[in-house]
């Protein structure tokens, strides 16, 4: 698809020269009849480009040092078609930077049981070449995932492209610039970190940027340029007679649209991918920019609130995984509870900032007044998400580690909310309120999330591999001994880990 376009992913084939040349231009047609099917099957978002066998370890040292150096290659998948010894591929693997994919396959679907021979069985060997390769990816510690299937099966490739998604995502953070303007709110622990770790952890870059520059591009907005947006919102929402034309608010959606414009080409011409805010620091804004942050967000640009910058690159990097996919990808802030037994739920919104790409229902413009920053009122979309099934996710900074949170939430539909002007989205954590809020509160999470319906734990698992941070998940299987007993351990191997390194 489109947005994948520009990313290919490399296919290697580890074979050997004991069998002979027959053997090796087989196992060459054979994995290029896969990568062909694999490709023309419809189910893989990025391209896949058959780079060879390799038989010895300068071959796939060589593959591997190129795959680091091609930009456009965001992974590799290897397989071993014949026995492979994995001595060989001792230094390509401890030079590859790019994420790894084992697809462990065979050629054949079925046991051909009345014409298999020897010759069969030592072409066809990838029962026991990809358990050697196993062993060396396993003995060097490297990540990776591991696809067990024919590799025909939709199963399979959907296993394949989940993979590609995530590793797209994860090119694209590596030269992601978050945004920060001002620096952390109001004291707040889980929402700081370690800039430093998440650069070399992470890939992305977090940098300060004072309101006052966001303000010089407000200047310098024209009334032609916010003429032409404004417009956009009067064919895009449905909007409240006060922020209509005439209406005695329609100034404020004006000014909203002016930090929309400014903090768009902000952005551009920094090259940024995420931002964050802080209501304590908007000096020369009108208000707090939450109709920008709303829209820019469904444009893909991550957010933060309060100067939160590890979810602000948590959303950008769930919704480059997501794109094309639907449902959609939000921040979002655990706001209130409602208590009533096994269907207690979580308000999850914000003072405003929701992507309307969640949105039920076409989203209304509003203006209201905010009872916090001592601005103007803001103006803001309303709507409600959408009920269905995703996943609420975090990062917290451990001191030692980056640890990924995620927990799969069922979202559900709220009770209108006549005095609470903005958008929300109830759900249920799994297994329940009471152990999913536990559970989390015991992992350390943040209040903030990063939630997508289109994506499921399995990306994020793909995601924690690529990046190595430790990962907790809290779903139906969740008991709180059990995860106890898991954060506990985590912390004796994170410990360790270090210690080894
Ligand atoms: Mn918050």
């Amino acid at each position: 698809m489109k947005a994948f376009e520009n990313f290919e992913v490399w296919f290697v084939t580890g074979a050997q020269l004991l069998y002979g040349g027959d053997a090796v231009i087989a196992v060459d047609a054979h994995s290029n009849e896969i990568v062909k099917g694999l490709n023309q099957a419809g189910n893989l978002p990025v391209k896949i480009v058959y780079k060879g066998t390799v038989n010895s370890a300068p071959e796939i040292l060589a593959t591997f040092k190129a795959a680091n150096n091609d930009p456009k290659c965001i992974g590799i998948i290897t397989w071993m078609h014949t026995f492979s010894p994995a001595k060989m591929w001792i230094h390509g693997l401890q030079e590859l930077k790019k994420p790894l994919l084992h697809l462990h396959t065979q050629f054949n679907k079925e046991i051909p049981w009345n014409e298999i021979d020897m010759d069969f069985m030592n072409l066809n060997q990838s029962a026991h070449g990809d358990r050697e390769f196993g062993h060396i990816v396993t003995r060097m510690r490297k990540n990776r995932k591991v696809v067990v299937g024919h590799w025909s099966d939709t199963k399979v490739q959907a296993k394949i492209s989940v993979w590609m998604r995530v590793a797209a995502a994860w090119a694209d953070a590596q030269d992601m610039l978050v945004v920060r303007f001002g620096d952390n709110m109001n004291n707040v622990a889980v929402t700081d970190g370690d800039k430093v770790e998440a650069e070399m952890r992470l890939g992305y870059h977090v940098d300060y940027y004072p309101i006052g520059d966001l303000v010089e591009y407000q200047d310098k907005v024209t009334d032609t340029d916010i003429n032409a947006l404004v417009a956009e919102y009067d064919a895009q929402y449905d909007v409240a007679e006060n922020a209509k034309a005439g209406g005695k608010d329609r100034q404020q959606v004006i000014e909203a649209a002016r930090t929309e414009i400014a903090l768009r080409r902000f952005l551009k011409d920094k090259g940024a991918k995420a931002f964050t805010t802080n209501f304590n620091a908007l000096h020369g804004l009108n208000q707090l920019p939450g109709l920008a942050c709303q829209r820019l967000m469904a444009e893909g640009y991550g957010f933060g609130a309060e100067g939160d910058w590890k979810t602000a690159a948590l959303v950008r990097t769930m919704w480059f995984m997501a794109q094309g996919l639907e449902g959609g990808t939000s921040f979002l802030e655990d706001y209130t509870y409602h208590f009533d037994g096994e269907k207690s739920a979580i308000l999850q919104a914000h003072m405003l900032e929701v992507s309307p790409e969640i949105a039920s229902a076409k989203p209304k413009l509003e203006v209201h007044p905010l009872g916090i920053g001592g601005k103007a009122d803001p103006a803001r979309l309303v709507f409600t998400a959408h009920e269905g099934t995703g996943v609420a996710a975090t990062v917290v900074d451990m001191g030692n580690r980056f640890r990924l949170i995620v927990n799969q939430v069922d979202v559900i539909k709220p009770q209108p909310l006549p005095k609470l002007p903005v958008a929300c989205a109830l759900w249920i954590p799994q297994p329940n309120l009471e152990i999913g809020a536990a559970a989390w509160i015991l992992a350390g999470g943040t209040h903030h999330t990063s939630f997508s319906f289109a994506l499921t734990q399995e990306f994020m698992e793909d995601y924690a591999e690529m990046a190595g941070i430790e990962m907790v998940v809290i779903d139906k299987d969740t008991t709180i001994s059990g995860f106890k007993k898991e954060l506990h351990m985590n912390e004796i191997y994170y410990m360790l880990n270090k210690a080894l390194m």
